[in-house]
Parts: C-alpha cells; structure tokens; sequence
C-alpha cells in the first residue's frame, strides 16, 4: 500500500537531491534515495527553529493527541514498514511487528507522562515579604523545553531507536521540534515512518516544521547537523566511535550543546559460586540462547562473562560451546557490520592468552556465535579485551577467586547493565559486588539476562562513559524526557507572564 518517497521530508515537503544512495535489501533490488547535504541540514533546522515558537508553546494535552496521532499512522502502515524492515535490516518479521508495537507504545507512554505533567519539576517557593532581615522574592521553576533538537538513530533499533523512536518521541514529548538524521542502514522505513508523521502534522495542525527527516549521505552531513547554531541538543543511538566524533563536534562548537549519546556495552555477567554449582548447565544454554538472539545485534548483548574456576564453571564452559556450536549464521543488519564483526572477534580471540572455543564461520553478511576464554590477571592486563563486539561473540573471563572477581568488577568500563546469577549461599559475594556494579552500570539485575529494556518510569537505560556520554540520562523511559528540558524560575512575575503550567 505506502508508497515509497525517496526523497527527504523538510517542513512538510518531500525535497529531492541530485545525489542519491542506495539501500542494501537482504534479496531483491535496492532502492535509491536522495542523500543529504549541508544546504538541505539548514533548511530543516531554519524549519525548525520557526516551528518552535509555535510547538514549544502548545499545550500538553495538543502535543499528547499528536505523539498518538503518530503512532496511529504507523499502525496504518505496519505492513508496509514491517516488510520494508524485512527486506533492509534481514530481522524477522515477528521481531518487526514487536518492536512496531514498542515505537507506538513508546509514543502513547509519553503521551500519558506529559498529561500526567510530573517530568515538569514544578515548585513553588512563595514569597515571604515579611522575612527579616531580607524578604524573600515570589519564585516558581519549570522544566522549558530547550528547542530545535537533532536525533540519530541506530541500524539495529529501525523502528524504536530510529525515526520515531525513544529520542524524537522524548523530544517531541518535551515540545522540542526534532530534525533526524537518517540511518543509511534503513532509509526505507525511515521513509515510511515519516510519512506517517507527516501525516499526522497534518491532521493535528502542528507546524509544518515540528518534524524533518534528512536521510543518508556523507558523514559531514551529520557533523553539519550537530554543528548548526539553531540546534540545542543531540540525541544519538549508536557506536561508540560514531557517537565519540559527534560528541566532539558538539563540545567543539563555539556554543557548546549536550549530546545525549547511548552507545555500545559489553553487559557483564556475574556467575556465582553456589549457582554454578547446581544450575551451569542451564545458565549456560541460557546464556547461548541470549547472545545469539537477534545475531547479537543488540546494546545490551551479554558479551562477557565471569565466574571463578571449579567444577561447575567447567560444565558452564562445555555447556555454552555446545549451545553456541549448534546455532546457524544468521543474516546482519549491513555488511559492514558483518565485517566490524569478524574483525573484533577474531582481534579478541586471536589476542595473546586468549583461548578460542567456538570460532564461528560465516558468508558475507552473516554472523555465526564465537566464544573465547581469558584467565582473570590477563584481561585486567589488556584493556582492548573489554571492547564491545556487536554481535554474537562471547568472551569467559575466569578468576581465581573471589578477591580476582571483584577486581574484574573494579576495572570495568561503564557499562549499560551488569548481571549477578546467584542462588542461596551466594548473598556474600554477591553483596560485595553490588557497590561496584552500580557504580559500574545504569541497571544491575539478577538471574536474568539484559536485553529486552522495558519502557517504564523506573527504566535507567545509559551507564557510566562509554555506555553513555552523559550518565545522568536515560534513553528510555519517562525520565528521558528531561533530557530535552531546562529549567527556568521565574521570580515575582505577574501571572500574565507565566506559562500556564505552572499556574
Ligand atoms: P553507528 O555506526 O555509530 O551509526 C549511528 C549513526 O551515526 C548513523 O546514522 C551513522 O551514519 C552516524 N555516524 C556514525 N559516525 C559518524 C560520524 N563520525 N559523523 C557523522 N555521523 C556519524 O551505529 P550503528 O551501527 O547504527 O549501531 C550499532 C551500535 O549502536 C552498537 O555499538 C550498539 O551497541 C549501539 N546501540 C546502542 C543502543 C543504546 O541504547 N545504548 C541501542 C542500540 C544500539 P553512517 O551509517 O552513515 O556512518
């Protein structure tokens, strides 16, 4: 039924370009797009700059009908992005559809958290006029939206990190016009999807200039997004060397903005002693089934794994290379992704003091699971073995004992979410532990495995650097909202002059 555009969405009006890419479908024939430019960057960010003096000012209960007038658009056309997915990223139609119903729940979630208006922080200090030895001044704060925003989604996320996904819907949320940068992996959803915003500008009267999608192009496309003036803040979803550049560029800028990067982790897990004493063997098939879910395509992959030496971390071990032997390749997102891939595994597996155990072979554009293993002293003596492989590539860290596990813990980067496996009779360790991984992590969780991220108010989805640039934030979840919002008092002023909100 959706047609296709091809071209870019710029304040309501689809804007080709003499340069073009294309995408790479899995089968089939690719499909050209108009590609960006520092000339058609402006013009979106100009549009939304304009747009904000209207958007900015809308009521919550406007900006709540239209983040579900988006989400109803995209339901309208949930075959036609379901099948477009398909065909760009390779990822299986039930994945599709569910992460479909995570963007649209994700859109309602915030509708319902701007009407519910606690993400506003709305105090009242009152004026004390008959205070000795100076009164005190009438003083009322407010989270502002910040204006003109710019959002970068990821290749494994098409729909709910992506177009209109967590960031442009926190954004819009805040009352923050979003200019989106297009993920070259999956122009043709984004093209979809924002049809479907743009459909719902429309029906909700929203200033044309509220949304823009620039897809594809040179990198300096994105590094001109970034460095536009108008533009406030930055929401990227990402790798870390991506994100790293676009957080320079952000901090380089004449006036400095925040960049909201969420990039990579490699989401350890923690394998206590009684634990692998009675349940190795289904942690481990647990484990296998974790990591290769999706090709491991997934930030919160649980790449590594550390126990200490015994009977039941040898059952473990035998467990997941049986587990991991057993899984076929499977297709990736882009071949360059494939290739980054086999390049970072093979670099960790084939590093000094590393031992391969399943040394996955794959075709182009596929991944099969690796797994490795490294006693405790060697990968605390070499920091490139921390490095996320994004994919399904394992690494068992084995310690000594528990002070050499605590160590491990002790010389991890910042990691979006670290996991303790326990039983009964691991409370000790597992105590000793805790004040190191929530110093570690963004989310610590137990006998469970990290991916699937719940959107709820009680989410914290970013980490200490690398996981995040800004370990105050989150990318999913109401709180996320606030990264798009700046507080402002306002003091002694007649209530003409303040918004209605905070009357
Ligand atoms: P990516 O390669 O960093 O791409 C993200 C976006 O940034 C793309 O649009 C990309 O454009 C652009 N970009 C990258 N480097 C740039 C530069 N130097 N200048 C301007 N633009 C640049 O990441 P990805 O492959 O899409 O996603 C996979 C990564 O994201 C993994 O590391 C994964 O762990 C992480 N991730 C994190 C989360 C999270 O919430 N924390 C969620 C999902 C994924 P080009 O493609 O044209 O380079």
């Amino acid at each position: 039924m959706s047609m296709l555009q091809r071209k870019h969405l710029i304040a309501g009006a689809w804007v080709d370009a003499e340069d073009r890419f294309e995408n790479q479908p899995v089968e089939g024939p690719a499909d050209s797009f108009a590609a960006g430019s520092d000339a058609l960057v402006d013009q979106a960010v100009r549009a939304a700059e304009e747009a904000f003096w209207t958007f900015g000012y809308t009521t919550r209960a406007a900006r709540a009908a239209f983040l579900r007038a988006i989400a109803d658009e995209i339901e309208v056309r949930g075959d036609a992005i379901t099948a477009m997915g398909t065909k760009e990223t390779g990822l299986p139609t039930a994945r599709l559809e569910g992460e479909r119903g995570r963007t649209t729940g994700q859109l309602r979630y915030f509708a319902q958290a701007i009407e519910a208006g606690d993400y506003l922080d709305r105090t009242h200090d009152a004026a004390l006029p008959d205070r000795a030895p100076l009164p005190r001044p009438d003083l009322r704060l407010m989270q502002r939206p910040i204006g003109p925003v710019a959002i970068f989604g990821a290749s494994n996320f098409p729909l709910a990190f992506s177009t209109a996904g967590g960031d442009t819907a926190a954004a819009l949320a805040a009352g923050c016009p979003v200019v989106v940068r297009g993920h070259p992996a999956h122009p043709g959803v984004s093209d979809l999807v924002a049809q479907a915003i743009d459909a719902a500008i429309k029906a909700c009267d929203m200033p044309a200039g509220v949304f823009s999608l620039i897809q594809g192009g040179p990198l300096e496309v994105g590094a001109a997004l970034v460095q536009h003036p108008l533009i406030k803040a930055v929401g990227f979803t990402g790798s870390l060397r991506g994100g790293r550049a676009l957080f320079d560029l952000c901090a380089g800028r004449p006036v400095p903005i925040p960049f909201f990067g969420e990039l990579g982790s490699v989401n350890p897990m923690f394998l206590l002693p009684e634990l692998l004493a009675s349940k190795a063997q289904a942690t481990a098939e647990g484990w296998a089934a974790s990591l290769t879910m999706g090709a491991g395509q997934f930030c919160t992959n649980p790449g590594v794994v550390v126990m200490i030496k015994s009977e039941g971390a040898d059952t473990f071990l035998q467990a997941a290379e049986a587990a991991l032997s057993e899984v076929a390749p499977q297709v990736m997102l882009t071949d360059g992704i494939s290739q980054a891939y086999t390049a970072g595994q093979s670099k960790i597996s084939g590093a000094d003091n590393v031992t391969s155990v399943v040394a996955g072979e794959a075709g182009p554009r596929c991944a099969a699971p690796s797994l490795a293993t490294v006693a405790a002293s060697d990968w605390l003596a070499d920091d490139t073995l921390a490095d996320e492989v994004f994919g399904p590539f394992g690494l068992v860290v084995v310690c000594e004992n528990a002070e050499e596990m605590l160590a491990v813990a002790k010389g991890l980067h910042g990691q979006l979410t670290c996991t303790l496996h326990l039983v009964s009779g691991d409370e000790a360790l597992a105590q000793n532990l805790m004040p190191i991984l929530e110093h570690k992590a963004g989310r610590v969780l137990a006998n469970g495995f990290p991916t699937g991220v719940e959107v709820c108010d009680a989410m914290m989805h970013g980490g200490p650097y690398p996981a995040s640039t800004n370990f105050g934030a989150t990318s999913v979840g109401a709180m996320s909202i606030r990264r798009f919002l700046r507080a402002v008092s306002y003091q002694n002023l007649p209530d003409a002059l303040i918004p209605q909100d905070l009357l």
